[in-house]
């Protein structure tokens, strides 16, 4: 039985992709910040369910939960929780401090969730760490505006990419994935793809992947993303 850690879990993504890897039978270990939803809480009666909080920006929850679950293996880690930053985020509009929360969460984050579990994750056959990131981050993707958001996910683009190389010579497999337009609080009503759908790729990518496939930025659907 594979064990996936989740951050963000409470709703949009993060929620949905607990559901789903618990329906196939995984251990979900699924963190909150605050209070966990009563949607995630339900989620108890269909599988093997932990919830633990996580405030991820703060490094002294992440080693508190890393001592609680330090005797356990983890096959994947999932670095979901991020925002979108408000509105002042433009050209003519911007606010350095909210700028530098978004890092804070979308940029540095991961990095300090990863760092913290390589040691669960050495003991899985086949360890990965996916981050959900965005085609926002991607030089490849052209649009204006949202200059805290875009570049929170370029540079958590460019972290995963680096410590994909610094952990593929020990089996790790290390992606940043795009989960295309959703409908969650932050993707709005007018997106693309259901939860549900998104999440339908994004597990059946996680599943497929091995070490020969590290250091790839992936779309929901498993197709490889263009940095
Ligand atoms: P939601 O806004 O619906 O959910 C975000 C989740 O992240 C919530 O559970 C939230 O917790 C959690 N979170 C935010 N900040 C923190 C924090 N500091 N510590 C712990 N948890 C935190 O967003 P989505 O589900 O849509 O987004 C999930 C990921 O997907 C994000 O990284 C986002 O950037 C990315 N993404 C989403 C797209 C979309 O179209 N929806 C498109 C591209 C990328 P809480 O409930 O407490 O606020």
């Amino acid at each position: 039985m594979e064990t996936v850690l989740i951050t963000g879990a409470s709703r949009g993504i993060g929620l949905e992709l607990s559901r789903q890897f618990l329906h196939l039978g995984s251990r979900v270990i699924a963190t909150y910040r605050g209070q966990a939803s009563a949607a995630l809480e339900a989620l108890k009666a269909t599988g093997e369910l932990s919830l633990y909080p996580l405030e991820v920006t703060d490094p002294e929850a992440i080693a508190s939960l890393q001592e609680q679950l330090k005797a356990t293996r983890l096959d994947i880690l999932i670095n979901n929780a991020g925002i979108k930053g408000d509105e002042h985020q433009n050209l003519d509009d911007s606010d350095p401090q909210q700028w530098l929360k978004v890092f804070e969460v979308n940029t540095i984050s991961p990095f300090l969730v990863s760092r913290a579990f390589i040691p669960n994750l050495k003991q899985s056959a086949n360890p990965r760490i996916i981050t959900v990131s965005s085609q926002m981050g991607a030089l490849s993707h052209t649009g204006t505006g949202m200059y805290a958001y875009r570049s929170s996910k370029a540079a958590t683009n460019k972290v995963m990419h680096t410590l994909s190389q610094e952990l593929g010579p020990l089996g790790f497999c290390v992606n940043p994935i795009h989960p295309g337009w959703v409908k969650t609080d932050m993707g709005g009503d007018n997106a693309e793809l259901t939860v549900e759908q998104s999440v339908t790729g994004i597990v059946k990518l996680i599943q497929g992947l091995t070490s020969e496939r590290n250091g790839t930025f992936y779309n929901w659907d498993g197709s490889v993303h263009q940095w």
